[in-house]
């Protein structure tokens, strides 16, 4: 049976040994070239062939004949000579001394900017070594390209160097190729439509990476086939009998299916090889689009059809242009065989793929607007940008299925320095690039270079930034730093970063206090276990009692008095110092108008202090309430005087009292901001009680502070030692509750 296209192949391949001559490659592309600049064509050419001088393929080939081969792979589509001569030097301003503007100077500017295209996705594969994350790297050369005929020159070279690659000695490059054709340029030649192309990159790649099955599968193919020549004659005979009948004219093409094809189908489906390999297939090429219905029209009348396999491609075309009737129906011998049919042109087309719509006459404007049109790609709003022009180009069967470039746009597209993809929602910033490496790059992500520059972390990144973060040794991103992020994993990291170390801080917070009020009770801290105390006090562990204390869920004179029942009532050994409570209130605060033996209670939303002036509230049922001359809570007893007491310190609570003041902190939210107040207030004396979290914003933190003191005038100084710290944005007495 012929098999028309494997001759194809054939024909191309023979094309290659040895090098393709300069009229050769003029005489094939002014074939079919209008107005062919046949002078400047040749001197790229020339222009080629010098500039890679004495440089060599590993195939031992001079290296001009791989270039030579693209531009000749590019004229076999048919593209304008721009694009040719862009083939024949795509490799001149990478590999030789050739730069932009010389290249621009003798061949255009159109040329130029070709070339450098191809430079740039050339140099963007050798750093994306993650071929797993191939399908970001196909949305990144649609995002990034603005000319198709990049990309078209990109598929040449690469069907080249897959003809190619099996004089390449290393069988991990070999490897690494194959999966990167197979993953990237085999989908993206699909998606411009050349299904040739496609196949032909399949199939190399395949052999690379699998070639056990595919020899197998091959084995498999040729067996079936010479098992069925007979009827696959008959049917063939059939056909062309048919279509006599009919008086269409037509040329009958039997297809053979691709080994990777097959390959891919069994590891889809749990099918068997002979289910999906025993369909035939055959192309009947017809003169106009009638005969293709009429063709369809005799095939149905005579044989059955498998109604789910019927696919009218003509009404409604492939978003990428492709135009053609498939069905597929049970012909002589009960043997099931698809017929795709189709025009010339439309057979033109799906091997041209997207080159098959160049317009020669409009060289401007590149695409042929009725030709685009007509292959029902929205010509007005498509030719401006060839990737545009890719937006609705997918099949969704084959590639990409939610494929909307403007999906794409809303990425940003970035690369580690060892040029691992990382892509990024639109405004993402070195912080979220960061936590998208590795949680761990992320915790420790203090700065970043963006393509070799230090640049603030705020910066936005854009596509082809090459990120390089900068790491320290300690976990650095503090809550404020959410504000730098737009992922959530970065996000969600950075909060858990934050609310561990602040764990950590109130534990040893906690630890600290627990410490001062044993000394203060006389105990020796290095006496004792605080997991024996923990223990006593009812925790489940150090940890929960450090906690609960450090965050002031639990006051240190209650775990005292749980934990040492002998030491509660104590007084403090050293300093000889009462602390105010309700208890011995009336001993340190007396007035005229107190009546004798009424109960005293110490007000908490202003936390009276020794030296503070103070006013007692008579409130029922509960007894005098002291307040500080200048609580706000007074204004709520202006209208009733009569519940109004004058008091004063005693001259023990002026001299020897300790107190419990309360000091409201607004500091920056940082790494060991806790550890710095507390040393701050220890180092003036005050004893920490208390400790509350008030607020956590962003960027600042509320605190509250119970602090033990003897006077006023400690607390005025701890609040000074508080207001000196650079980490400290407010620091206040605390007048209300
Ligand atoms: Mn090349």
């Amino acid at each position: 049976m012929a098999d028309d296209a494997t001759a194809l192949k054939a024909d191309i391949a023979e094309e290659l040994p040895g090098v393709i001559s300069r009229q050769d490659l003029l005489e094939r592309v002014a074939e079919y070239h209008p107005d062919l600049d046949e002078d400047r064509l040749g001197r790229a050419y020339d222009y080629a062939k010098e500039k890679h001088g004495v440089q060599a393929r590993a195939s031992g080939d001079p290296y001009y004949s791989h270039p030579v081969a693209v531009a000749a792979l590019l004229a076999q589509i048919k593209l304008d000579d721009v694009t040719i001569i862009a083939g024949l030097l795509h490799d001149t301003i990478e590999d030789t001394d050739a730069t932009h503007a010389e290249v621009a100077g003798l061949f255009g500017e159109d040329v130029a900017d070709l070339v450098d295209g191809v430079t740039k996705l050339t140099q963007l594969e050798y750093r994306s070594e993650e071929t797993k994350q191939a399908e970001n790297f196909q949305k990144f050369i649609l995002a990034t390209i603005n000319d198709i005929r990049v990309l078209l020159v990109k598929l040449a070279d690469r069907v080249h160097n897959m003809r190619t690659i099996h004089h390449l000695n290393k069988a991990d490059k070999r490897l690494r190729i194959a999966r990167e054709t197979m993953d990237i340029y085999a989908p993206l030649a699909h998606r411009v439509g050349l299904y040739h192309v496609a196949s032909e990159l399949e199939d190399l790649s395949f052999e690379q990476i699998n070639p056990d099955a595919r020899k197998a599968i091959q084995h498999r193919l040729t067996e079936l086939s010479a098992e069925n020549a007979n009827d696959l004659e008959r049917i063939r005979q059939d056909l062309i009998v048919l279509m006599e009948g009919e008086g269409i004219d037509c040329r009958i093409k039997g297809r053979r299916k691709q080994a990777y094809s097959i390959w891919r189908k069994l590891e889809r489906k749990s099918i068997s090889f002979r289910d999906v390999a025993d369909i035939f297939a055959f192309r009947v090429i017809v003169g106009s689009v009638e005969d293709c219905y009429k063709v369809l029209g005799s095939v149905h009348s005579v044989w059955a059809c498998l109604p789910d396999r019927f696919r009218d491609f003509i009404s409604v075309p492939k978003p990428n242009g492709y135009k053609s009737l498939h069905t597929t129906v049970r012909a002589s011998g009960n043997r099931r065989v698809e017929l795709q049919i189709r025009t010339e042109d439309m057979d033109d087309s799906a091997e041209r793929g997207v080159a098959a719509h160049w317009n020669y006459k409009n060289q401007a404007y590149g695409f042929d607007a009725e030709s685009a049109r007509a292959a029902g790609l929205d010509a007005e709003a498509n030719l401006r940008s060839f990737s545009e022009l890719l937006q609705d180009g997918a099949e969704p069967a084959e590639f990409l299925e939610h494929a909307k470039l403007e999906m794409y746009r809303e990425h940003v597209f970035t690369f580690t320095p060892k040029g691992r993809l990382i892509v990024l929602p639109g405004g993402a910033m070195p912080l979220d690039f960061a936590y998208a490496v590795h949680t761990a790059v992320g915790d420790t992500c203090k700065g970043a270079r963006i393509n070799g520059e230090l640049r603030p972390l705020r910066s936005e990144l854009r596509n082809g930034d090459v990120v390089e973060v900068i790491r320290g040794s300690e976990p650095a991103p503090v809550a404020g730093w959410e504000a730098m992020t737009i992922t959530g994993r970065a996000r969600s990291a950075i909060r858990r970063l934050v609310r561990s170390r602040e764990t950590r801080e109130f534990r040893n917070l906690g630890v600290g206090l627990i410490d001062q009020a044993m000394r203060r009770h006389g105990i020796d801290p290095l006496d004792v276990k605080l997991e024996d105390i923990a223990e006593r006090a009812g925790f489940d562990s150090l940890t929960a009692m450090a906690l609960a204390v450090g965050r002031g869920r639990y006051q240190t004179a209650d775990l005292i008095a749980e934990a040492f029942p002998g030491h509660a009532t104590m007084p403090d050994a050293g300093a000889r110092k009462l602390p105010i409570d309700d208890d011995n209130a009336s001993l340190l605060v007396a007035g005229q108008d107190l009546t004798p033996g009424v109960t005293l209670h110490l007000a908490e939303c202003c936390s009276p202090l020794p030296g503070d002036r103070i006013i007692g509230i008579q409130e029922p049922e509960r007894g005098v309430v002291v307040h500080t001359i200048s609580c706000a809570r007074l204004t709520e007893f202006d209208d009733n005087p009569e519940l109004w007491v004058d008091l004063r310190w005693t001259e023990l609570a002026e001299t020897g009292a300790v107190a419990v003041g309360r000091i409201r902190v607004t500091a920056a939210n940082k790494q060991g901001v806790l550890a710095t107040l507390c040393a701050a207030v220890a180092q003036a004396n005050g004893n920490i009680s208390r400790v509350e979290t008030d607020a956590r914003g962003a960027d600042f933190i509320d605190l509250l502070f119970d602090i033990e003191v003897e006077d006023l005038k400690r607390l005025t100084q701890i609040l000074a030692a508080l207001r000196s710290l650079s980490v400290v944005d407010k620091a206040v007495r605390e007048q209300e509750a």
